[in-house]
């Protein structure tokens, strides 16, 4: 297993002067040197070959011994020395102060094919920022993490990736409800890869610590490697940097809102200055199209984060991140219209968004009541917003009528289909398809179009957990099944058929299915 490292964070930035492994504020650095723990017995359960080759390794480095050891902090990559980054953040709207990579070790940045990813281990051991916790991550969890954030790059959501998942061979003690249940877990690590995991709240921190130095040092760092087409750091820089961030920021939440994901936690720390999707832990994927729903029980009272407040949660947080930049900036101005401009930009990007699912392509004044009326009949029952939307592109414009029924695998109770219900469904059929009959397509076509924004497969909650089950057990054929399955999201997949289907009545009141928190 041969890297070529490219150490652009440690080498470019400060470092926290102390060494010692001991929880503290760290201050003037963005970084602390750490060590991964030392695990007892660890064993890779799966590893992603498209990571692999994306990083130059081979089939056959995956199966070595340097390599387990490697992703799951047992020895070191050579001339590398991990390291924990420095952030706070926005948590559920409150400051939180310092919060940092507490479960998370950077081993090193490599290089390949002119590109540059830092290596990451989830659940590798205590760091300076562990706080009260203890660094690890259980198998639970991190079956999630590496499953989805895989799926979401198929499914053409900016995200982090995976590479591998392994069993630490340890026990880590867990509260899934906080209830006072506490119980040992199987530990594991994910093996996370990113051009960057800098957050908001890298930049939050500094910030509110008034270390402008720092804040300049950091910000010009990230123009430099990760924005190099703006041009050299200047006031201007700086505003087309946010702006930008702004852009990719409002594009990942369209993504998200287009395949139905939640991602629960979107608190400023978890918000990558990159606008990938970062750190999975209480996520979701709408199964009954329900707005206000968030799969996240430790929000489950204020819902912050449900579905339909994606996009506002988004612009809250860029408003916090045009407040840490603004020293470097000192004029409001530009800022804010910038957060004006995603505004605007999400409600026409959203609009953009909702023709393509329904395949629109012209575009008519009166597709937003089309869309929003859509919306609304959507939760007048229990309905499959994958199975809804993948079974749409069957419709037939010259029988309106028909297409209740041929849309009826998507309800999840049929009995619940009133009369007025049902006259509600014939309206908008007979509206949608005099809408489409101003389009200039084949219906093989628009089918053929459709099919590639609306996923015939997601990763339900329940299947994630049907894997985690199995896993539990020694078994990680289903994890498997599920990442090759979850390559092709868009493809029809005639094996795989059993997994276009309704959630099961089963996982509807299970933890871990319809119900997360944040122990993880
Ligand atoms: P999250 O919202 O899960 O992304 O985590 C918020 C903060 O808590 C981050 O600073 C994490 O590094 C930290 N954290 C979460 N779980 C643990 C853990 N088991 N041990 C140490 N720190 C943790
Ligand atoms: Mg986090």
């Amino acid at each position: 297993m041969k890297f070529t490292l490219n150490n652009r964070f440690t080498k470019q930035l400060p470092a926290d002067s102390i060494l010692e492994n001991t929880r503290r504020q760290v201050i003037n650095a963005c970084f602390s040197y750490v060590t991964p723990k030392q695990t007892t017995n660890p064993e890779l359960v799966h590893v992603s070959d498209d990571m692999l080759t994306t990083l130059g390794l081979s089939k056959e480095d995956s199966i070595t011994k340097e390599f387990l050891n490697v992703f799951t902090g047992n020895s070191l990559l050579p001339d590398t020395k991990p390291y924990a980054m420095c952030y706070g953040g926005h948590q559920f709207g409150n400051w939180a102060g310092q919060l940092g990579d507490g479960r998370a070790i950077n081993l090193a940045e490599v290089k390949h094919n002119n590109k540059t990813w830092a290596l990451q281990l989830k659940g590798a051991g205590e760091t300076p920022y562990s706080r009260t916790a203890d660094g690890l991550a259980v198998l639970r969890s991190s079956v999630r993490e590496y499953l989805c954030s895989e799926a979401m790059h198929y499914l053409g959501v900016p995200t982090t990736r995976a590479l591998s998942i392994a069993l630490t061979g340890d026990n880590v003690l867990r509260d899934i409800l906080y209830n006072g249940n506490a119980a040992y877990e199987k530990g594991a690590i994910v093996t996370r890869v990113a051009p960057s995991f800098l957050r908001f709240g890298n930049y939050q921190l500094l910030a509110a610590r008034e270390d402008t130095t720092t804040l300049t040092t950091l910000v010009d760092y990230t123009i430099k490697n990760h924005f190099s087409h703006l041009g050299n750091p200047s006031k201007e820089t700086y505003i087309s940097f946010f702006k930008e961030v702004a852009e990719k920021t409002l594009e990942m939440i369209v993504h998200w809102q287009r395949v139905g994901f939640v991602h629960g936690v979107m608190n400023t720390d978890n918000m990558s200055i990159l606008g990938l999707t970062i750190d999975y832990g209480p996520y979701g994927w709408l199964e009954g199209y329900d707005v206000d729903w968030t799969p996240n029980t430790t929000d489950a009272e204020n819902r912050r984060y449900r579905y339909s407040n994606q996009p506002n949660v988004g612009l809250w947080n860029l408003f916090q991140l045009a407040n840490a930049l603004f020293p470097l900036i000192n004029d409001a101005a530009p800022l804010e219209a910038i957060l004006d401009e995603y505004k605007s930009a999400y409600e026409s990007d959203s609009l953009q968004m909702m023709r393509s699912k329904i395949g629109l392509y012209d575009e008519f004044d009166t597709d937003f009541t089309l869309i929003q009326e859509l919306e609304a009949n959507l939760q007048l029952v229990e309905t499959d917003m994958t199975i809804f939307y993948r079974m749409l592109a069957n419709f037939n414009v010259d029988a309106p009528n028909k297409a209740l029924i041929l849309l009826e695998d998507a309800f999840y109770n049929t009995a619940a289909l009133t009369d007025q219900v049902k006259s509600k469904w014939n309206k908008w059929f007979t509206a949608y398809a005099s809408r489409l009959k101003l389009e200039n397509i084949t219906a093989a076509k628009r089918k053929e179009q459709m099919n590639l924004v609306n996923p015939k497969y997601v990763l339900r909650n329940y299947m994630s957990q049907l894997a985690i089950d199995a896993a539990e057990n020694g078994d990680y054929t289903l994890i498997n099944e599920l990442y090759t399955l979850l390559k092709q999201p868009y493809s029809e997949q005639h094996k795989y058929k059993k997994w276009f289907a309704k959630r099961p009545e089963w996982a509807r009141h299970k933890v871990g299915c319809s119900m997360l928190s944040c122990s993880s």
